[in-house]
């Protein structure tokens, strides 16, 4: 199963604390000096509060593509 098939991304990412570039979820930087990025979790209202994000997961597609030199 991969990622696409397990959690639907939402259409419009929202502004969080975090800097965990190489999460599925993650859209890019809203704000670098603030730590605050673009995330696509479409639950990641539930847990704006915690310290650390319970939603990650790790990209694994894009960073075969990274090493792999496609993207
Ligand atoms: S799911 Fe969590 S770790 Fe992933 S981008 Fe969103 S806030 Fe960051």
């Amino acid at each position: 199963m991969n990622n696409e098939q397990k959690t639907p991304k939402r259409r419009t990412p929202i502004a969080v604390a975090c800097r965990l570039a190489d999460c599925y979820f993650f859209e890019g930087v809203k704000d670098s000096e603030m730590g605050l990025a673009l995330c696509s979790h479409p639950e990641k209202e539930l847990y704006v509060s915690n310290h650390s994000c319970p939603l990650y997961r790790f990209d694994w597609q894009n960073a075969l593509k990274k090493r792999n030199g496609v993207t």
